[in-house]
């Protein structure tokens, strides 16, 4: 059979797209982070974003990229290990290095390229890995890899330290890595990071947290590694740009051997481009704006809060979650995705959650540093005003 013939049988976008109901690919016209943001034509209350910063917008990260443009040009245009590595990536390195607490650090093209690059590179043949069953795509992609050079993959229950140490004393003592992320994206619920370090150094598992959501949000900007006393205990970190660093790209944090090994064996690192100048200034800018604002708590948090409280109060049901992350649970996925659509229609842009990206049927909402109490009052005014063609749904399926 035709290679292509399943791409002309695959029916599930065009099937969303015939009732109205095609939550993807919005187009932006304009920022698409920030409190308000412009979708086709009409200004919609942006509560999709994970510019949990609004640093984006900002106008010292604007100008940093602008600058390296005119400075560096528009591209690295090579691999670092050649002839694409510039002083802005080690600048950079060495800031992130001292920011976060850790000897040596490691840009990126990605976030994703970033966990891809390091799981596939530490881990080989005779070494295990331990996934948290909710890990993001690009953990589980890169412990795909590790798997087919000959590592032993394994998840444990979401969050649940007690299933890797049952999982880790019942294997083999040999070398293994344990990932996770920080923040999870999507229900913004955070790993048990302190119990999760104990356990590691119990078994001499080494620990990894990829932290693309909490840093510049939480523990001083240093994300939740920080947040939960483990500075100095989580042997690897791992982070994107492209979240509250308002830019593009990825890092990992390290000892300096170990960061000296990935530089030379990752082959996301080595195959890929340098990070663009722009977007290493931009992500340099932003982080500098996190660390000098690093003892303010961020507005984004005291927005989810109130957000939250504003959501439970109208009979939303938001689940548990800490940060700038609100899962709004749905019973079914018409529910769902009819409430995205009428958010939208009603000025409310929410991103539509469907597997494999999270479970169940909910509206993820994100708050940021843009969303002033203005900007909320509005937004909660339709969702109060959407309650009745919203909850019904709710109890249809109860
Ligand atoms: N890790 C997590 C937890 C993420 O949510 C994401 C992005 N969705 C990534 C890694 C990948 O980051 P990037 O967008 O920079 O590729």
């Amino acid at each position: 059979m035709d290679l292509l013939e399943k791409c002309r049988a695959y029916t599930r976008a065009d099937e969303a797209r015939d009732v109205g109901l095609y939550p993807f690919y919005p187009a932006f016209q304009g920022p698409a982070e920030g409190g308000q943001a412009v979708l086709d034509g009409a200004e919609v209350c942006m509560l999709g974003s994970s510019g949990y910063r609004a640093l984006s917008v900002n106008a010292q990260v604007i100008g940093a990229a602008q600058d390296a443009i005119a400075l560096y040009g528009t591209s690295a245009t090579g691999s670092r290990l050649l002839s694409g590595n510039l002083d802005l990536h080690e600048n950079l390195e060495a800031d992130l290095a001292d920011f976060f607490g850790y000897e040596a650090a490691l840009v990126f093209s990605t976030g994703y390229m970033t966990n891809l690059g390091v799981v596939s590179a530490l881990a080989g043949p005779g070494d295990q890995v331990f996934l948290d069953e909710k890990a993001h795509a690009s953990l589980i992609d890169g412990a795909r890899l590790a798997e087919a050079s000959g590592a032993v993959v394994r998840h444990f229950a979401h969050n649940d330290p007690n299933d890797l140490a049952r999982q880790l004393a019942a294997a083999p003592s040999t070398s293994s890595l344990v990932a996770t992320d920080g923040v999870f994206s999507m229900e913004g619920d955070l790993a048990p990071v302190a119990e999760l370090v104990a356990i590691c150094e119990e078994f001499g598992a080494t620990l990894l947290v990829d932290d693309a959501h909490g840093v510049g949000v939480f523990g001083r900007g240093r994300g939740v590694v920080e947040q939960t006393g483990m500075r100095g205990r989580v042997p690897l970190m791992t982070l994107t740009f492209s979240k509250a660093l308002a830019s593009q790209g990825g890092a990992v944090l390290a000892d300096a051997k170990t960061i000296d090994f990935l530089r030379h064996t990752s082959r996301t690192q080595i195959f890929s481009s340098g990070l663009s100048p722009a977007d290493t200034a931009a992500a340099h800018a932003a982080l500098r704006e996190v660390r000098r604002h690093a003892e303010a708590e961020p507005d984004a948090l005291a927005a989810a809060a109130y957000l939250r409280r504003a959501l439970d109060a109208l009979g939303y049901d938001v689940a548990d979650s800490a940060g700038p992350v609100i899962p709004v649970r749905f019973p079914d996925q018409l529910s769902m995705l009819s409430a995205q659509r009428l958010l939208v229609e009603h000025g409310i842009y929410t991103n539509a959650v469907l597997p494999p990206a999270g479970e169940g049927h909910q509206l993820r909402i994100a708050c940021t540093d843009a969303h002033t109490p203005d900007v909320l009052e509005a937004a909660i005014g339709v969702f109060a005003s959407l309650r009745e063609d919203l909850l019904p749904r709710y109890r249809q399926a109860a």
